[in-house]
């Protein structure tokens, strides 16, 4: 079976890290005697603007928030309350104009696609569209951490060496080499 993760395959099932988790003596000991009175989940799309459906409007409905793809996932910032407010708003404001035209047909609410449009919503999402295909590498989370792991230990490290970044850098970084760095150096400022 397969587990996925920001579309990165992991060996252990995610449930298992959470039981894993839950029966930590640290934790077990505060939840000691606690009663489940509800649970729930909540996925949230990585691909943002591109997992968008192909028609955001149509004869009776309009599509907003999280199930119109208007989601922003960007590893450590999930950002898609505004997004759903926003279209929201936007929404009633092209229901509110079809209601004055007596007719809620797929015409009338055409005006949701314009206003989209010239919103912050669909602005802001396209910037980040291609976002998803630089978080997707596993080396993110594999090498980097390794690599930032390393540089604090060697570089705060206190056993009587003199210790310059620059050294304690290249000492650390691993397999990556100074190409590997500089490519996705790039690939996360153009993207994020
Ligand atoms: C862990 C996590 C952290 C997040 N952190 C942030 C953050 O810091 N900042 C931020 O801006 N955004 C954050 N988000 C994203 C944010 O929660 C969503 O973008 C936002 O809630 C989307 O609002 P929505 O109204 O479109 O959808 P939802 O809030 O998902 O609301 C949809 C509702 O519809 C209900 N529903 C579903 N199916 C049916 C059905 N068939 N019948 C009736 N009801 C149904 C659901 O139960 C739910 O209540 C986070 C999301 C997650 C998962």
């Amino acid at each position: 079976m397969v587990y996925l993760s920001y579309g990165y395959q992991l060996d252990i099932p995610v449930h298992d890290l959470i039981e894993e988790f839950r029966l930590h003596p640290m934790v077990k000991r505060l939840i000691k005697g606690g009663q489940l009175l509800e649970y729930s989940a909540h996925l949230t799309p990585v691909a943002g603007i591109n997992a968008a459906p192909p028609k955001l409007y149509g004869n009776g409905y309009l599509v907003v928030g999280d199930a119109a793809g208007f989601l922003l996932h960007l590893g450590i910032i999930i950002r898609g309350v505004d997004f759903a407010m926003e279209s929201g708003r936007l929404a009633a404001e092209a229901v509110t104009k079809a209601h004055d035209l007596g007719k809620y047909d797929e015409e009338s609410l055409s005006i949701y696609g314009k206003l989209l449009e010239g919103s912050f919503v669909l602005r802001e999402l396209r910037t980040f569209r291609n976002a998803h295909k630089v978080l997707i590498d596993p080396r993110l989370y594999n090498d980097y951490v390794r690599m930032i792991n390393n540089l604090l230990r060697r570089y705060f490290e206190v056993d009587g060496t003199p210790r310059k970044l620059g050294s304690t850098f290249l000492e650390s970084k691993g397999k990556l080499t100074l190409i590997d760095l500089a490519k996705d150096a790039i690939r996360l400022v153009m993207n994020l």
